[in-house]
């Protein structure tokens, strides 16, 4: 499953709307335990977990993110059994007239540790949210070096093969100059949209520098992961970006490859495709290049 920014950050804002029904449920709860007033009806309610605001959003919540989410089933559980103790008080009270200090205490840990799974979610959304470049939507390269770091381990560890591309736009500075760099800003989360979803779900992508993306493809042998570039290289090129105006953009990039090798360093690996990138501007640009091929590769072939 891809997630997006947008996704995560609106999943955000409706959890943080939910805590605060939340609140407000607690809230007037203790508001009629202080002023001797009485309980809401839907206190008395066995189902009461599901009829209050959060309740209502918990379980109407359909989001990727959420769904299978193990805290977000953890907040589930404890949030009803939250009101099966909110319903035991309810109902001595109302036979009693009062309720235990013990009581109490044993639903406001209840409450402590609902609050606390829902900072815990909260706070994962938002550190999911850091791995993302802003403006492309694509995994930065904090986040990219660790799952290539786990690509590199597991190759060595298993022999399976890995490549990794390194990909420019052409000529993009004349995108810029010609039309603004908000423009170039649109070229250049267009161009991430289009690669990213072109690729396998297991392939993962960053925003390497300026207008460079950097691709891993895992349990790829280099013949496959020539297809598959050469294949991105061509649905790029023939990808039109719309402008403010009725223009469309054209666009290409150069593309190299190199099939991770551990007995060199990462870094190296990176190096590597690099070499192959510029060797593929040589070559003309709109061009892939593997690593393993530069030499063989006539300029402008
Ligand atoms: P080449 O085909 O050799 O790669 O040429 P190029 O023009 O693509 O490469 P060059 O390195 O000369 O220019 C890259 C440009 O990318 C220059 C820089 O202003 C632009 N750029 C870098 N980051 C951003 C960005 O975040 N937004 C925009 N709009 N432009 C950016
Ligand atoms: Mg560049
Ligand atoms: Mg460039």
């Amino acid at each position: 499953m891809r997630f997006t920014t947008e996704n995560i950050k609106s999943t955000i804002q409706v959890l943080e709307q939910a805590v605060n029904e939340h609140r407000r449920w607690l809230n007037d709860w203790h508001r009629s335990l202080i002023f001797d007033q009485p309980l809401a009806k839907i206190c008395f309610s066995k189902d009461s977990y599901r009829q209050c605001g959060f309740g209502q959003w918990y379980y109407s919540q359909s989001s990727p993110i959420l769904k299978d989410h193990t805290v977000f089933l953890l907040i589930g559980q404890i949030h009803r059994d939250l009101h099966s103790r909110a319903f035991v008080l309810a109902d001595k009270i109302k036979h009693y007239g009062t309720i235990s200090t013990k009581d109490y205490d044993l639903f406001i840990a209840k409450e402590q540790d609902f609050s606390k799974k829902i900072f815990e979610l909260r706070d994962e959304l938002r550190e999911i949210l850091l791995e993302f470049d802003a403006l492309t939507d694509v995994f930065n390269r904090q986040a990219f070096f660790r799952i290539l770091s786990y690509e590199y381990e597991r190759s060595s560890r298993t022999g399976q093969p890995c490549c990794i591309c390194m990909v420019d736009l052409d000529h993009f500075k004349s995108i810029n100059d010609t039309f603004g760099h908000m423009v170039g800003d649109r070229v250049l989360r267009d161009v991430a949209y289009e690669l990213k979803s072109k690729l396998r779900p297991y392939d993962s992508i960053c925003r390497y520098g300026g207008e460079e993306f950097l691709i891993c493809l895992p349990n790829t042998k280099l013949n496959k992961a020539k297809k598959i570039v050469d294949r991105l290289r061509n649905d790029l090129s023939s990808l039109l970006i719309d402008l403010d105006s009725d223009k469309k953009l054209n666009i290409t990039a150069s593309f190299g490859i190199v099939k991770m090798a551990t007995k060199i360093s990462l870094y190296d690996n990176i190096n590597r495709a690099d070499e192959a990138l510029y060797a593929a501007k040589d070559a003309g640009r709109n061009k892939v290049i593997a690593y393993e091929d530069i030499g063989s590769v006539s300029k402008n072939g």
